[in-house]
């Protein structure tokens, strides 16, 4: 098994005796090579996908890195690596991932970066983009000059849908000292788009999760990259976000940048997107009560809408907010309270003290489509929340309607209110009975159903409602400041909980009540609702990004790189086991140069030093 003659074929061949000696000298450097060489790798692989290939890759894995001599590891990793090049041409991944693997083996070698930058290529185009890029990592590590690795796995990420990584890496390719120029250049053009992209799909990932602070996220994150094919679309989308957290300025200034923007011609949705973002910045307009900006862009809406009914809508909506404009009081809206506006005939009817505490009734909703158990929770709270900012009032629960001084029911029947000659579609209406300046009986009913869309209320706006109609259940009017909670529209401004000239008012309104001094039902439990606006209108939709089309660009194929092509310089000895079996073997790999020469034992074979 142990021979010890060196067999050298180099493309300078010299022969020089000193050299001659140094490699006689060289001879004890070298181990015996197993039993699975290079070369009978090569003459059994030729058919890669039988059982024997498998052992013997299986074979050359176990006895990688054992009593392999370092040129066998050279050997075994370069035709490994010419293998795997072909096998990837051919489509045939997992065969080129374990030869791939075979190769590995015998790291550290000249050929290591490459062979996991081929074992990435395999774990990539079977979809374990981990495996990828834990690959390209290991190369990266073991061939310094491989220096695109940042870039080739923001690619990965990419394809695999994380986009945040994906943006990261570009971000850091750009920059990437040593890299190649051009793939700086790719990754900086890449990144305007895929950042923008990138960012916009996170957002709407963010928004199907109705997860609006990270929708504002991704999409602030995608501004940064403006001017790019998508801006307009960020933008409008910022613009509706924005709205939904109630920060209207913001949303009409996203929304105008929105429309100054150069649209996605690639995005089919386009016109209904630019109607929306209209509608969103009427809606921020109507929420900061500039009713006249919002008349002015709904009109704007109603042009570009395409949609019958919801222009329709929408022109009801228009006069509906003439008939606002006339409720407006500004020089009110400043003061601490809105007393004035609670007046009736110069008094404001409010509960006398002996019937403390009010006998509140709250019918089951369960028969009405829409209801949640979690409503009548709402209404509770209400009471609680109002009777802890009044001392003078108190509550208690009763079971029967009739004895009940306050009753509240939940209905999927549309509420609606005559107001100027029209019906004014409502989400709750309080009806009051008194008598002079003393309230007799209240009854408040609260719809389970969005009028303008007829899907359930959200859980945010029932709470709205609920402490808003509580207030007019125990004396409030409507106040005209846009966060009030007894604002009479709906604004994004409103937080769900009185505001100080809401408690200033009903203070008012008792004024002259003595303080409740026995403490019922006062106890205010946090509830974990985020309060919404209640529906006054056809709710706003976000700019639909669905059929945006992606950035195209095509990921390099894995280069052919010319270090990689060429074999180690010197070939180990043959076995005698070896060549006997290659002599029956006419299979001649055409891939190792070294073998015929291997093979001739009637030509003396040259004899050559090792390189330096
Ligand atoms: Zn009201």
């Amino acid at each position: 098994m142990k021979e010890r003659i060196l067999l050298i074929i180099s493309r300078k061949l010299t022969s020089s005796f000193f050299l001659f000696l140094v490699s006689i000298l060289s001879l004890s450097l070298w181990q015996c090579p197993n039993e699975a060489t290079a070369q009978e790798f090569e003459s059994k692989e030729l058919a890669p996908k039988n059982k024997e290939t498998n052992n013997l890759i299986a074979q050359a894995v176990s006895n990688g890195g054992n009593k392999t001599s370092d040129y066998e590891k050279e050997r075994q990793a370069y035709d490994a690596c010419q293998r795997v090049n072909k096998l990837l041409g051919a489509g045939s991944y997992s065969e080129a991932a374990q030869l791939a693997q075979s190769g590995i083996s015998c790291d550290p070698t000249a050929y290591s970066g490459y062979l996991h930058r081929q074992l990435s290529a395999c774990l990539k185009a079977q979809k374990d983009f981990q495996g990828a890029i834990a690959e390209l990592k290991k190369a990266a590590k073991l061939d310094p000059t491989y220096k695109n690795s940042t870039y080739d796995i923001a690619l990965i990420n990419y394809e695999s849908g994380n986009l945040e990584e994906a943006i990261k890496g570009l971000e850091e390719a750009q920059k990437q000292p040593g890299a190649d120029p051009i793939l700086k250049q790719e990754a900086s053009n890449l990144l305007t788009q895929v950042g923008a992209f990138g960012y916009l799909k996170l957002a709407e990932r963010a928004l199907a999760a109705n997860n609006l602070s990270a929708a504002k996220k991704h999409l602030t994150s995608a501004a940064r990259f403006d001017p790019s094919t998508y801006s307009s679309t960020v933008h409008g989308n910022l613009a509706y976000v924005l709205r939904e957290l109630g920060e209207s300025e913001r949303a009409i200034e996203e929304g105008k940048k929105a429309l100054n923007f150069q649209p996605n011609q690639s995005n089919q949705a386009l016109p209904q997107n630019q109607a929306n973002t209209v509608y969103t910045i009427g809606l921020a307009y109507q929420d900061l009560g500039n009713f006249q900006e919002a008349i002015n862009w709904l009109t704007r809406y109603t042009q570009l809408e395409t949609n019958a009914q919801n222009r329709q809508k929408a022109e009801v909506f228009i006069a509906e907010l003439r008939d606002d404009l006339g409720k407006q009081k500004p020089g009110l809206d400043k003061k601490a309270d809105y007393l004035e506006s609670c007046m009736e005939n110069g008094v404001v009817p409010s509960w006398p003290a002996a019937k403390m505490p009010l006998k509140v009734y709250i019918k089951s909703g369960t028969s009405q489509s829409g209801y949640k158990p979690i409503y009548r929770d709402f209404t509770i709270h209400a009471l609680d929340t109002w009777c802890s900012v009044c001392p003078k009032l108190s509550y208690k629960l009763v079971d029967n309607p009739q004895s009940a001084d306050i009753s509240v029911s939940f209905s999927n029947s549309t509420l609606g209110m005559s107001e100027n000659g029209r019906t004014r579609l409502k989400a709750g209406i309080t009806d009051i009975k008194s008598d002079k300046a003393e309230i007799l009986s209240a009854k408040v009913a609260v719809t389970t159903i969005n009028p303008f869309d007829q899907k359930p209320v959200r859980d945010g706006e029932c709470a709205t409602i609920t402490m808003h109609e509580i207030g007019h259940s125990l004396g409030l009017d409507h106040s005209t400041a846009v966060s009030d909670i007894m604002y009479f529209g709906s604004s994004c401004k409103q937080t769900g909980k009185p505001t100080a000239r809401d408690r200033n008012t009903l203070a008012l309104i008792y004024k002259d009540k003595p303080i409740i001094t026995a403490s019922l039902n006062k106890t205010v439990k946090p509830l974990n609702i985020t309060y919404l606006p209640p529906p006054a209108f056809l709710p706003p939709a976000p700019v639909d990004t669905k059929t945006l089309k992606p950035p195209v660009f095509l990921p390099p194929p894995l280069a052919k790189e010319v270090q990689y092509m060429k074999p180690p310089l010197f070939v180990p000895p043959p076995l005698k086991k070896e060549l006997n079996s290659a002599q029956n073997n006419k299979a001649e790999p055409s891939l190792n140069r070294a073998q015929p020469a291997a093979r001739d034992k009637s030509k003396l074979p040259f004899f050559l030093p090792p390189p330096k």
